[in-house]
């Protein structure tokens, strides 16, 4: 049940797309919690896809997995970066879901013989979405994804609109983030196109209580006003967002426009005593002046859309500022590395990752890659993808078998990498065949995993036991343990019936470690993962 005093904000963006809704609804998230509020992040897609999961990354950025198991947008990946707090999949929805939802209900005999109709039964779904499995929160953040005026928005903004009309205008707040364009030639912000948007977001009967305006410069007084007169906004409720250099500076940029406080004042919430910011400042001050650089290559397949690789490029930043360093990081196409030597790319860098990925393109120079970091002793990190193609090198090449390779693209190979249709979750068996469905089939979210003592990942964790985030179909084949440990690598993490390698090093390296889990998901500002901050650790230590 919903607590009778949660409050909703619903952030919805207008004039163009890609404006960082998703970094604004974390961030404002963000200043509310340190004014000592317990927040909730939701974001509500308009697409069909039942989840972003079969989405190719080109399409939608990086798929981010929940601990329970759910393949959600990306923004979830801001909201827990900024907020501390888990998503789960009660916080990431899609048109695609909802809909299968409705026709289930539908095909089940639930709606007594009624026509289906968009208002109300897919309006109610939404609106069952937003409200239920609520757990006492001070404010629930709910973003809006596309932009205002889309065909497939309109439900949502129908369904917001009637939980506006029916908690009351007092447990709910209108955000509408907008772009102030600067027309050089004409020397001036222009207001027009956010008019224009809120105009439509009027029609479907919203009022915006807040536009939040992405400008490159302060609002001029006059721009403000002529925006409160003409959007019905009251004029401290028009806030300037303006550009900053790095993401994490946003809750303070918005804390200094005054944002916290206009929501509270919206909602009659006394805000008397300031939020404390203190963290914040100090990631601030960090970044600022780091002690030096730290140069990473990563070595993948998407890097001309670094939105794909959105948890990695944080959680290697945190790894940076862990170690007080700035990381330089190098995108690079592995592909290149099939044309050319891997040293070319790889000679003064400090540490080597292997993202996770999928396919056969590009293989051949990831593994070109983990051979040179190998070789050379560069600290290297393999993430899932990564790992099994660590794997496979070491196979190839120290093991002298040519024919180790992934089920996933090379049938009939010496199958080191395997198709696993089997596995226990949470004490149930999880069964899946080869040909079922792609859609949210794999092993995805937290599986437990018992790592060795004395390994280099018991060592950055501190601990033995630890729980990561899953999402692939693949795993290495247990039944090459000794194999691989003849050729110098070691499973030293295991699912705990011991049959799912979770995470393997090689001892004769400085810092050569492959997890079958993304650590990236975890990682946080103000809690850099253990891996990213001992892979930059071990970086420092061969620089110097
Ligand atoms: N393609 C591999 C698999 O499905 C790895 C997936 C990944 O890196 N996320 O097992």
């Amino acid at each position: 049940m919903t607590n009778p005093k949660t409050k909703f904000i619903f952030i919805t963006g207008g004039v163009v797309s890609s404006l960082g809704k998703g970094l604004a609804s974390a961030s404002l998230a963000a200043i509310l919690q340190a004014r000592g509020f317990k927040v909730r992040l939701r974001k509500l897609d308009p697409y069909l896809n039942v989840d972003p999961g079969t989405m190719s990354p080109y399409q939608h950025g990086e798929v981010f997995v929940t601990d329970d198991g759910t393949e959600a947008d990306l923004d979830l990946g801001h909201y827990e970066r900024f907020s501390g707090v888990a998503a789960t999949k009660f916080d990431s929805v899609t048109s695609g879901k909802i809909y299968q939802r409705v026709i289930d209900k539908e095909r089940h005999g639930e709606y007594l013989g009624a026509t289906i109709q968009v208002v109300p039964h897919v309006t109610n779904e939404i609106k069952d979405f937003i409200l239920s499995h609520l757990d006492g929160e001070d404010f629930v953040l709910c973003e809006i994804g596309g932009t205002v005026g889309d065909i497939e928005g309109q439900p949502y903004l129908e369904a917001i609109r009637q939980i506006a009309y029916e908690l009351g205008r007092d447990r709910v707040m209108f955000v509408h983030l907008t772009l102030l364009p600067f027309i050089p030639t004409a020397g001036e912000m222009k207001t027009k196109p956010t008019q224009h948007s809120v105009k439509k977001l009027q029609e479907y009967g919203i009022q915006p209580d807040m536009l939040l305006c992405r400008a490159q410069m302060p609002i001029p007084e006059n721009e403000r006003r002529k925006l409160a007169l003409f959007c019905n906004v009251r004029e401290e409720n028009v806030i300037a967002a303006l550009d900053v250099s790095n993401i994490y500076q946003v809750p303070m940029a918005y804390a200094k426009e005054g944002m916290d406080r206009a929501v509270c004042r919206h909602f009659g919430v006394p805000c008397d005593k300031p939020a404390d910011l203190s963290k914040w400042e100090h990631i601030i001050e960090t970044i600022k002046s780091p002690e030096g650089d730290v140069s990473i290559a990563v070595v993948g397949k998407y890097t001309k859309l670094l939105e794909a690789y959105k948890s990695l490029h944080e959680a290697i930043k945190h790894g940076a500022i862990a170690n007080h360093r700035h990381a330089d990081i190098r995108w690079i196409d592995s592909e290149l590395l099939e044309q050319e030597p891997a040293e070319k790319y790889l000679k003064d860098v400090d540490a080597v990752i292997v993202p996770g990925g999928f396919g056969q393109r590009g293989t051949a120079g990831k593994i070109e890659a983990i051979r040179y970091a190998r070789e050379h002793q560069i600290p290297f990190l393999g993430i899932c993808f990564g790992m099994q193609m660590a794997v496979i090198e070491t196979m190839r090449h120290v093991a002298g078998i040519q024919n180790a390779n992934t089920t996933e693209f090379a049938p009939d190979c010496e199958p080191v990498v395997g198709l696993m249709t089997e596995w226990d979750k949470d004490g149930a068996k999880q069964i899946r065949h080869a040909d079922g469905d792609l859609g949210g089939t794999m092993r995805l979210g937290a599986y437990p995993c018992h790592l060795a003592p004395n390994s280099k990942a018991a060592e950055a964790y501190g601990t033995l036991d630890i729980s990561e985030r899953h999402r692939h179909r693949y795993e290495v084949n247990i039944t090459y343990e000794k194999a691989l440990h003849d050729a110098g690598m070691d499973i030293i993490g295991k699912s705990p019936d011991g049959k799912l390698p979770e995470v393997v090093e090689r001892p004769d390296h400085p810092w050569f470690v492959g997890v079958q889990f993304h650590p990236e998901l975890k990682s946080k500002p103000f809690a850099p993962h253990p891996l990213f901050v001992a892979l930059i650790k071990a970086a420092l230590t061969r620089k110097k």
